[in-house]
Formats: structure tokens, sequence, C-alpha cells
């Protein structure tokens, strides 16, 4: 036995971390302060870095079940005209979110992780005591802090170096609808407003409209079809099914450290990234692996060091070239055709964008 930890939050990070832990020996609980673990957001793209996790933690077969398989990337204007098309060549999937979350949660039970739901996380101490919203104070050799952008435990150790909205902000929606194998996704691009269509399994479709947050109309729920319609008239049809949904305005933040002492950091609450390149749940189930695989022969204090200064350049670069592709979003409708345009045929471009994807993550096999 490696020693205890206590992981507080349930989702892509927490999880990932009490599979990659408890099949190492650990021995791990999971605080959930919702009733059951659930995910937001309907719909995620899982590339080939986040695959390569997922088979490496037993979830891969269950998350990806129905899976629907992307081949290629589309981005189109107002009038279906085709601006730029990227086609895949590793392996990309859309996948409904809760199944990841399920697959994720059965696999680390298999590995004997214990899942509490109804806890909550308010602080931890770098010795190693995490502190619950019940008033129960938990020795542990190792606490892992997933739980998520607006994190107490990172925050109780004043680990936050940068944090800032972003000005634009996105509606997420799914529905049911048996979809075509083409493997294509698309963007679609009006003004400043941009429609995403993504199927997340063979029977779902996932929607996200995307906006600049001071474009209130947009963003209001449910979602303004009106408004929608007047944006992308030919998908009139599409935007007359939309309804529930969701809006997350986008943010961005960094760390002056990923650990203190006996805690470690990670996913959202670490390094939330704006989906532009979609790599917020690879990067973070990329780090909770490593952090395993780092700890396996190091103690804490080392094994934390060592994680850090390998593992955090490749989030960094994410950070920084998600940050880039959204920044057309405010230029001059000419310019953003032009970089999209010019980002679809650059070679240099796409290996930055891709650079994620294609990493062969720490703890999985070449
Ligand atoms: C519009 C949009 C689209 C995206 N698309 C993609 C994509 O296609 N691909 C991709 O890889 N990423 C994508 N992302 C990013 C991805 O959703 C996040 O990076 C990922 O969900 C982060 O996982 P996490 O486990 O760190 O945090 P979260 O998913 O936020 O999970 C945190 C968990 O901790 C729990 N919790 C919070 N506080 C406490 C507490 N005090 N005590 C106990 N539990 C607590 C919460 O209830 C939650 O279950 C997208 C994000 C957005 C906004």
């Amino acid at each position: 036995m490696k020693g205890r930890a206590e992981i507080v939050g349930g989702g892509f990070a927490g999880l990932t971390a009490a599979c990659a832990l408890a099949q190492r020996g650990w021995r791990v609980r999971l605080h959930e302060r919702a009733d059951r673990l659930r995910t937001a957001g309907a719909g995620i793209n899982v590339y080939e870095n986040g695959l390569r996790v997922l088979q490496a933690v037993g979830a891969a077969e269950e998350t990806l079940h129905e899976g629907f398989v992307t081949k290629m990337r589309e981005t189109r204007d107002e009038h279906d005209r085709l601006l730029s098309v990227h086609h895949w060549n590793i392996r990309v999937y859309g996948v409904v979110r809760q199944r990841m979350i399920d697959a994720l949660a059965a696999s680390a039970t298999r590995a004997g992780a214990e899942i509490v739901p109804n806890s909550e996380g308010v602080a931890a101490t770098p010795d190693g005591e995490l502190l619950l919203a019940d008033g129960r104070r938990i020795k542990a050799d190792l606490i892992v802090a997933a739980d998520g952008v607006n994190s107490k435990l990172r925050d109780s150790l004043g680990l936050l170096a940068h944090r800032r909205y972003l000005q634009d902000g996105c509606i997420r929606t799914m529905f049911e609808e048996s979809v075509g194998q083409d493997g294509k996704t698309i963007e679609y691009w009006s003004g400043k407003r941009r429609l995403l269509y993504n199927p997340a399994s063979t029977r779902h479709l996932y929607i996200a409209l995307s906006m600049p947050h001071d474009d209130v109309e947009a963003r209001e729920l449910p979602v303004r079809k009106d408004v929608w319609t007047e944006s992308f008239p030919r998908l009139a049809a599409l935007i007359e099914k939309l309804s529930e949904g969701r809006y997350d305005r986008f943010e961005y933040l960094r760390l002056k450290r990923w650990s203190a002492g006996r805690v470690a950091v990670i996913g959202d609450a670490a390094h939330a990234i704006p989906p532009n390149i979609g790599q917020g749940a690879g990067c973070a189930m990329m780090n909770a692996l490593a952090l395993a695989v780092y700890l396996e022969k190091n103690d804490v204090a080392f094994g934390l060091q060592e994680w850090e200064e390998k593992e955090r350049p490749l989030t960094n670069h994410t950070q920084r070239i998600s940050l880039l592709y959204g920044m057309p979003t405010f230029w001059p409708q000419g310019l953003r055709r032009l970089f999209y345009g010019l980002a679809g045929r650059s070679r240099w471009l796409t290996q930055q964008r891709t650079r994620t994807a294609r990493h062969i993550p720490t703890g999985t096999t070449s």
C-alpha cells in the first residue's frame, strides 16, 4: 500500500486520479459535494491523448460505446460556404459526458476507490489535512484537489497566480437524434456568433452556441431561436429543435505551483482552458494519470515536483494555443476569414494546435 489519498471532486480529473492511484495501491476516497456524480455540458470531444488515458485506466470501452467517430472538422460561414477543413489523422470521438463520468466511476470503484457523495471539501493544509464542510478533519498522505474552476482547496492554499474571465462564453445543449456516419463536425460562423454541430454519439447531437458574453440576447436561456435563426437562416430547422441548455463564460487560470506540500491540484482547478481546441478534460485526465505515475516510485514531495516539471509545459502550451484560437472571434470578419483560411493550410499552426492531441501521455504505452 502506498498510503491514503483523499480526492476532492468527482469530475474527469478527480475520477481519473481515483482510478490511477487506486490501481497503483493507494487507499483512495473521493469526495463529491453533489448527491451523485453528474456532469454538466452535454457532449465532449475526446482526442487521441484523452483516449489513451481512458484506455490506461480501464474506462475506454464503456465510454466509447456508441461514441461518434470524428474524421474531420469543417469551418463554414453563415451561408454554409466552406472556409476550411481539417482531416484528423488521429482518433477523435464525440462522447456523451455522463457516459464518460460513469465509465470512470465504475473503473475507480473496480480498483477499490470509495466514492462519497454529499461530501464537500473546504480547505487543505500542506501537511496533509483535509477539512470537510461538516467540520471533520481528515489526515492523508496525499490530497488531490480536483474541485473545478472555483476550487476551494486551491484557494485555501493561496496557489492562484492569475485568473480571468474571457470575453466569450457558450450555451451547450444536446438532444436525441440519429446522426449520419460521415464523421463530420461543423463549426459555423456568423459575425461573432458560432454554432458547433457535433454528434456526441450515434444517437445524440451536441450543439454548442458561442458568443461574446455581452451579446445578451444570444446567451439567453431557453435558447432564443429567433435570434440564432437570424444569424444562421440555413440552420433554421436545426435551431428549432434547441431548448434547454447551459451557459458558461470561458475562463483561464494559472497557478503559482501545482502543489503545496502533500496537496496536488489538478484539472480546471489548476489550469482552466477556454474550449477552443477542446483539451480541458484531455489535459485534466493526462495530468491526473501522470500524477499517479510520478508517485509510484518517488515520495510525495519529490514526485509532485517532478510531475509538475515534466507535465506542465504541455498544459501551458495548450492554454496558450487555445487562447490564440479564441482571439479571431473579436477581429473584423475579413481578418477572421483570413486567419481560419490560413490556419487550415498552415502546417506549423496545425501542428501547434494538435500537439496536445498527438502527445503520448505519461502512463500510456507508445
Ligand atoms: C463550452 C465548453 C466546451 C468544452 N469542450 C471540451 C472538449 O470538447 N474536450 C475537452 O477535453 N474539454 C472540454 N471542455 C473543458 C472540460 O469540460 C473541463 O476541462 C473539464 O470538465 C474539467 O474537469 P474537472 O474534473 O477538472 O472539473 P469539473 O468538471 O468542474 O469537476 C469538478 C467536480 O468537483 C465537484 N466539486 C466542486 N467543488 C467541490 C468541493 N468543494 N467539494 C467536493 N466536490 C466539489 C463538482 O461538483 C464536480 O463534480 C469544455 C469546456 C467548456 C466550458
